[in-house]
């Protein structure tokens, strides 16, 4: 019988899967009850920045590429764009900007300056299969994979290590029970720095946990449902193992990020429009969700930046990173871009905790106004995702398990 089962320690983290596994269950249901609050549901977003980097003509004619938005008379007042901009945009000293959108020097994406976007209910606007295929999302991908070149030698390398990972797609099925080295196939390079392997593994692990959200909810064009499709998370992830190590790999990093956090977390005002007693409930919450983290976002960032170059590097890891944050903008799919948002932001979050704060600087007393709203927002929602995606390759085991044999080589080929 195969399986997915992954056991050991998490490379690069100072996690193993099992730790992993024994909270994420708790974990998901905690920030599934946390996602559908007012604090963290309502995200503002602006959708309709030209692509900066080609002219972007795949939009995607798809019912399920659309978003609903929310009028701002809905928002809690305390968080609507006047109120928010008045205290949070930093000063022009303090950024770069570009029209819509700027970063500081401590970000690893670019923000939204506030003066153009929607209100989303990202409650009522899932991530789930939406038929956005083709050239236009293979781009992105491509793209983004190549912000992993550092360095000349690099950049030659890079669109190689797309395909190559794309042709070992219909072998590597075979192999659902290796552990693999925590490198993808084409990335096994001995000259490769530790902080590079984590920049790949933190874009595969988005990478695959999107895939298993939309394998997740899928919509089947015989039948008219929606539901799980197995054969689309075995081709796209399972068959690749070391995707699935990776998205156990940034949950970790994910947890550490928000336990690092969690005094701020915990002294934040989510004070919306709601009763006292639901704001104690938003803060108890937070409290378990903060109480698991520390438990298994077991991630020691102190290795990382540490060398000779290691400003260089993180300058560069940085750079690569709001790059990324910016390829969003390409994405030819309503819903697809305002996730790819999200998960950015909320990554880019985790990755400044890690590497530019210290604990001085994440003391709620001294820096109150540490994060905008929307990156503490981007944070938990991108945590739940991936947790998410935990939980439901626990569901795609069940299933495997239920086809082995002839069944599971019938579904692979469906
Ligand atoms: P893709 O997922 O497009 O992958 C392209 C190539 O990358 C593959 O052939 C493979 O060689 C390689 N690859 C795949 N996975 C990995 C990995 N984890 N690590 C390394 N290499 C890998 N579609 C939806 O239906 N709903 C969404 O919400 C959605 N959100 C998206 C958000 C973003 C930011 C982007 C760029 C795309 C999104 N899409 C979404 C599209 C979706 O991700 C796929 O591009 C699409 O379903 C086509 O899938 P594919 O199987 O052709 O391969």
């Amino acid at each position: 019988r195969r399986d997915t089962t992954l056991t050991g320690p998490i490379e690069t983290t100072l996690c193993d899967y099992e730790t992993v596994e024994s909270v994420n269950e708790e974990l998901f249901t905690n920030l599934s009850e946390l996602v559908k609050t007012p604090f963290f549901k309502y995200f503002r977003v602006d959708l309709y920045r030209d692509c900066p980097f080609w002219e972007e003509n795949g939009f995607c004619m798809n019912r399920e590429c659309g978003i609903t938005t929310v009028d701002e008379s809905e928002i809690p007042e305390k968080w609507r764009a006047a109120a928010l901009s008045k205290v949070e945009l930093p000063s022009s000293e303090q950024r770069q900007s570009l029209p819509g959108c700027y970063y500081r020097d401590s970000d690893y994406c670019f923000l939204d300056d506030m003066t153009e976007g929607d209100y989303i209910d990202l409650s009522v606007n899932p991530e789930r299969f939406t038929g956005y295929i083709g050239p236009s999302a293979h781009r992105i991908w491509s793209t983004i994979y190549q912000e992993n070149c550092f360095g000349m030698k690099d950049a030659q390398d890079a669109p190689g290590m797309l395909f190559a990972a794309s042709r070992h797609a219909k072998t590597m099925y075979r192999d659902l029970v290796g552990v693999g080295d925590g490198l993808a196939p084409a990335t096994q390079d001995g000259q490769q720095c530790l902080e590079k392997r984590v920049y790949y593994k933190v874009i595969s692990g988005l990478h695959a946990s999107i895939s298993t959200h939309i394998c997740a909810e899928y919509f089947n064009q015989t039948t008219g449902e929606w539901g799980p499709n197995l054969a689309c998370f075995i081709n796209r992830v399972a068959a690749h193992p070391e995707r699935l190590q990776y998205i156990y790999f940034n949950t970790v990093l994910m947890l550490r990020a928000v336990s690092r956090l969690g005094p701020y977390l915990s002294a934040y005002d989510y004070c919306s429009s709601g009763t006292h007693e639901d704001d104690k409930r938003t803060l108890d919450v937070v409290g378990r969700v903060v109480g698991l983290a520390r438990e298994a976002g077991r991630f020691d960032e102190s290795v990382l930046f540490r060398g000779e170059d290691a400003n260089v590097l993180k300058e560069e890891f940085k750079q690569h990173f709001r790059n990324v944050s910016r390829i969003m903008d390409c994405v030819g799919c309503d819903k697809c871009r305002l996730w790819g948002k999200v998960q950015t932001t909320g990554v880019a979050t985790a990755l400044k905790i890690l590497f530019e704060l210290d604990e001085k600087a994440l003391d709620p007393r001294s820096n109150a106004n540490l994060l905008q709203r929307s990156e503490v927002v981007a944070l938990i929602n991108t945590l739940y995702r991936f947790s998410e995606s935990l939980y439901v390759v626990g569901r795609f085991r069940e299933m495997w398990a239920a086809a082995d044999g002839e069944g599971g080589e019938r579904i692979l080929k469906e």
